[in-house]
């Protein structure tokens, strides 16, 4: 049963949620959640009830934010809210019971693989009526945060070469953010040679499948220097250091994969100091939702944001399983959770 609503509640039906690698990380260890948890972090729905000091009405199209930010810690109130130190390291919140009584956790505050979620109105983004509502759950987080990578952390600029490694859903939005952000040459990179026509649809000019090589080949297509921009969108060790390799001296790479605690990445001195370059993460794409969704409607409606064009599956939620074992294989771009048409026209 979901947590009672509040005042500054909304209650909101459920119309899609993506299956993100995070949601994974917190079933395979390397998160360690509270159990039990729903998953689903990635969503948008319908608000069908509203607290009475919410501040949206009900019959509003919605998009689900799981970092809310506080506005009142030093992050916040320096420009930084994908720092809130409220959201830091939380993987839950309370979010109802079970039939016997066991609370359930809430995955990032929203717990959205579920038929419908209560959620604090400071965590939806109204959507304009026109856009297609279930695929916009992926402006929640595999688009925010592949954009606001390329875009807040990489600060991707005209006419830059961008290196992207790793396609899966937030991979795939690094590379269209590349493209927004007017990138010249944009090499996506991915173990399997099947990412290839999704990677060309989201904007790159090259592919490569991953190899040793990976930097010299970089180097081979940009003039001999490497990329200007790494977005490295897998989180593991050897990524890391193939991505910080081929990045250009003097140039950028960003970490946008969550990785694991157990693996180390070494640099020596002499190349650190060397190749002058910046490493970075990247965290919720380094967004304020409220404002970079806004946005990211902007391109959609302009006409240069396909909301749609790296789902590959669209499941029911008794698929879940399935998408994490396609996930973890490597295939596919995003897995879409969505509910039967005749349920979405009863609301
Ligand atoms: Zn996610
Ligand atoms: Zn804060």
């Amino acid at each position: 049963m979901l947590r009672p609503l509040g005042d500054q509640d909304l209650r909101v039906r459920v119309a899609g949620v993506g299956v993100c690698h995070s949601d994974l990380s917190m079933v395979n260890g390397t998160l360690r959640p509270t159990y039990p948890l729903v998953l689903g972090h990635e969503a948008s729905g319908l608000v069908t009830e509203a607290g009475a000091s919410a501040g949206v009405p009900v019959g509003r199209h919605v998009v689900l934010n799981w970092a809310v930010p506080c506005d009142t810690c030093w992050h916040c109130t320096h420009g930084q809210p994908w720092l809130c130190s409220t959201v830091e390291g939380s993987t839950g919140t309370p979010g109802g019971t079970l039939a016997d009584g066991t609370p359930v956790q809430a995955c990032l505050g929203l717990g959205a693989m579920a038929e419908e979620v209560v959620v604090p109105a400071s965590a939806v983004v109204p959507l304009p009526g026109d856009v297609p509502l279930a695929e916009a759950a992926l402006l929640g987080c595999a688009i925010l945060t592949g954009v606001g990578a390329a875009q807040n952390a990489g600060r991707v600029s005209p006419g830059d070469s961008v290196l992207v490694v790793g396609l899966g859903g937030v991979g795939l939005s690094a590379v269209t953010g590349a493209r927004l952000a007017g990138a010249e040459r944009i090499i996506a990179v991915d173990v399997s040679g099947a990412k290839e026509p999704l990677a060309l649809t989201a904007g790159a000019t090259d592919f490569l499948v991953a190899s040793p090589d990976l930097a010299k080949e970089v180097r081979a297509l940009t003039g001999g220097r490497g990329a200007d921009v790494a977005l490295e969108c897998v989180g593991s060790a050897t990524t890391i250091r193939q991505a910080w390799t081929a990045v250009r001296r003097g140039g950028t790479c960003v970490v946008v994969g969550v990785g694991p605690k157990d693996q180390q990445v070494s640099f020596n001195p002499l190349e650190l100091f060397h190749y002058s370059r910046t490493l970075v993460s990247s965290v919720y794409g380094n967004s304020d939702p409220r404002r970079d969704i806004a946005g990211l409607l902007d391109h959609v409606a302009g006409g240069r944001l396909d909301l749609a064009a790296t789902i590959t599956d669209r499941i029911t939620l008794d698929d879940v399983p399935a998408a994490f074992e396609r996930m973890q294989r490597g295939e596919g771009g995003r897995a879409l959770v969505t509910f039967p048409a005749d349920q979405q026209e009863e609301r």
